[in-house]
């Protein structure tokens, strides 16, 4: 229809201006002032959005849109709805904004000066960056443009710019308008995960399409040349786009740096907000976060019934222990408050609520006790906290109980029950419902943190299956939704990585690691592995692990399934040559004896001058282990860069190897496997570095 001169609502409709996408756009005044109104077919619209009475949704979307004030984007002003041969088609009244289009600048002068590119880059952002921040109707989630292509933004003779058509792609029903022959967005502008899955986008596809603006400002061209539709998907999906330094040599590095990280194939992999964004540009380097983590190389401690051993400990050594205390011990552990109060540990208590999901739990000391665990023989289920007020108040109960506890950094309740990989998001099943209430669970803890303790910082907790990570779909969706978390670090448990471990799992379990550190610049701690797995962790550039002292470590399922620990005659006692712990039985140690005899008994203060009954006799084995593995750590926090890192235990690697070689008579063949594995995933992640 053509409606130029007719006058509707009291608006004159005195000029068309356009038809993109699924609507048409007019100028039009009313009472002396100009608008631009955009039309579109109520029709276009998702169902969910147009249902009738309360569940409408289309009132409530543009509701929201009109709150918008911003100098750099676009004012709604007003809408309707007209039925014209019982057609309702909705009508948007936006302010008018004078000037062209930033796609018609670039077609008649070419690509900007980089300067100039800049500042009006630097006001797309401001816009945008007001746009996500808005607390929209999605729990806070803001408004993202999804359709930030250069037709999109308009710029004045005197270079302000307003940025239209936001939003308003989130209540559009792309499929009924591609059936009239309409694609969706624009494609170049696209990012892959819009063109995949268009529906679960979240801030950082802006992020995708706002590099691509700013390669074209600076190249005057797209990032992938194309000649059709199927292969433009192709290269937005799988290809690495043309460094925008190939079309212009003048691009300074970092600038070129910056585009590419936008580019990303995967959210994860770009900035986490238009903030980091802005300041990468304004500042000479690239910032992953607001402010700056110690990623340095860290032991944690998991406390156990330690007393002895860490007063002992703490006589010679002065530094603050790093520990995580598990919230149940706490009821046997008063006297670690006493030392609490010195003020020696840096401290993470570890609220123990993946038990409290087992049936078992009813059985252990302490658990029960938990100001939330659950009453009458309930145990935590999705069900269980399927209400928001119940999630609300259980996060409450978990996180006070944390400061009860003079908690350094708090961290979020993490559940795990399994026997299946995870497929969160897609069909809903058992593992899927865990990992999405743990996350829903985080963003509670963050907003109590903010509220009630802002000082502190706060971990997520996460909990996995080890062989879920060899899935390359499961392991994005798990880096791209933790790395969207306005947290300071990850706590990362994973099940079923021991000492022989495959080598695929092991692999992705440490790339898992090693990509939320590295793409979100924030702390990662590996939880519950053994020592020689812990160092090369360390190794790869992952700030820290955690086990207890030298006991059996790895973090399998069972243990949470079976009602109380094993009991066990044997020590664990750990050999830095070897890279592991060795289980010695305490009251006949032959083999620590046997092994002595081949590689040489240990000399440090608590070994030395000992015999191999009294250095496996607590507290002894468990002072030697915390000696030893400090002193590791001390030695790795040396070697600045990851390279040398890996370099490094690769070495020890081969250590290990040519010890085991002269140990035949203590230990198989079978023994030293762990080794081999480890060495060709610790190449392979040399090779790459
Ligand atoms: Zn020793």
């Amino acid at each position: 229809m053509n409606i130029t001169g007719t006058t509707i609502n009291g608006y004159v409709f005195n000029e068309f201006i356009d038809s993109g996408g699924f609507g048409a756009v007019y100028k039009a005044e009313k009472d002396g002032k100009t608008y631009a109104i955009k039309i579109f077919r109520e029709e276009y619209i998702l169902k969910e959005f147009r249902q009738r009475g309360d569940k409408n949704r289309i009132q409530r979307e543009i509701s929201i849109l009109k709150a918008v004030n911003h100098p750099y984007l676009i004012k709604y002003i007003d809408d309707f709805t007209l039925i014209s041969q019982s057609i309702p088609s909705i009508f948007l009244v936006m302010e008018f904004a004078e000037g062209r289009t930033l796609r018609k600048i670039l077609d008649t002068q070419g690509p900007f000066e980089e300067q100039q590119a800049l500042n009006i880059f630097s006001k797309i952002l401001d816009g945008t960056q007001y746009l996500h921040n808005i607390r929209g109707d999605d729990e806070g989630k803001g408004i993202i443009h999804r359709d930030l292509h250069t037709k999109n933004i308009i710029i004045d003779v005197a270079g302000d710019i307003k940025i239209i058509d936001y939003g308003i792609s989130k209540i559009i029903d792309y499929s009924s308008i591609t059936k009239t022959g309409y694609i969706l967005g624009f494609p170049p502008y696209m990012s892959p995960e819009q063109i995949t899955d268009s529906k679960n986008l979240d801030k950082r596809s802006d992020l995708y399409t706002l590099g691509v603006v700013l390669y074209e400002m600076l190249t005057g061209k797209f990032p992938y040349e194309f000649s059709n539709f199927p292969e433009l998907v192709d290269k937005i999906k799988n290809q690495p786009p043309t460094p925008p330094r190939i079309h212009r040599s003048s691009i300074s590095n970092r600038l070129e740096n910056i585009i590419l990280k936008l580019l990303e194939k995967e959210p994860y992999q770009r900035f986490t907000k238009i903030e980091m964004l802005a300041n990468s540009i304004k500042q000479d380097e690239i910032r992953l976060t607001e402010k700056e983590y110690d990623i340095s190389p860290k032991f944690y401690s998991i406390l156990w019934n330690e007393k002895g051993i860490l007063e002992e400990y703490l006589k010679s050594n002065k530094s603050p222990l790093n520990v995580i205390l598990p919230a149940h011990h706490q009821f046997q552990q008063k006297w670690m408050f006493q030392l609490d109060r010195m003020g020696i540990f840096h401290k993470m208590v570890d609220p123990s609520t993946i038990r409290l999901a087992y049936g078992t739990y009813t059985n252990t000391k302490g658990l029960t006790k938990l100001p939330y665990a659950p009453t009458n023989f309930q145990v935590i289920t999705p069900e269980y906290l399927h209400d928001y007020k119940k999630q609300k108040q259980y996060v409450g109960a978990v996180l006070s109980e944390q400061l009860n506890l003079g908690a350094d950094v708090l961290l979020s309740p993490f559940h795990y029950t399994h026997n299946t990989t995870i497929l969160p998001l897609s069909q809903r099943n058992p593992v899927a419902e865990w990992f999405d209430l743990d996350m829903k669970l985080l963003k509670e803890s963050i907003d109590y943190r903010n509220e009630k303790a802002p000082d502190k910082e706060i971990y997520a907790g996460i909990c996995l299956n080890g062989e879920s990570l060899n899935d390359p779909l499961n392991k994005r969706i798990v880096l791209n939704h933790f790395s969207t978390f306005e947290c300071d670090g990850y706590l990362f448990f994973v099940d079923g990585i021991e000492r022989n471990t495959s080598q695929i799992t092991l692999f992705n379990y440490l790339d898992t690691l090693i990509q939320l550190q590295e793409n979100t610049s924030k702390p990662v701690i590996a939880v519950r592995v053994n020592i020689g797995l812990g160092l090369g962790i360390l190794c790869t550039g992952v700030s820290a692990f955690s086990m207890g002292t030298s006991r059996f470590e790895s973090f399998t399922e069972n243990l949470y399934k079976e009602p109380s620990e094993p009991y066990n005659l044997y020590e664990r006692y750990y050999f830095p040559s070897l890279l592991t712990t060795i289980a010695v039985e305490r009251k006949n140690p032959t083999k620590l004896a046997a092994i002595n005899d081949v590689i040489g008994a240990c000399q440090c203060n608590y070994c030395k001058g000992k015999s191999v009954i009294e250095v496996i006799k607590n507290p002894n084995s468990k002072l030697h282990f915390l000696h030893m593995v400090n002193k590791d750590v001390q030695i790795i926090k040396t070697l600045t860069d990851v390279k040398s890192r890996l370099n490094y235990f690769i070495e020890r690697i081969s250590i290990a190897k040519k010890m085991y070689e002269k140990l035949t008579g203590v230990f198989t063949s079978q023994d030293a496997i762990y080794l081999n594995n480890w060495e060709k995933v610790f190449n392979e992640l040399l090779r790459r570095t």
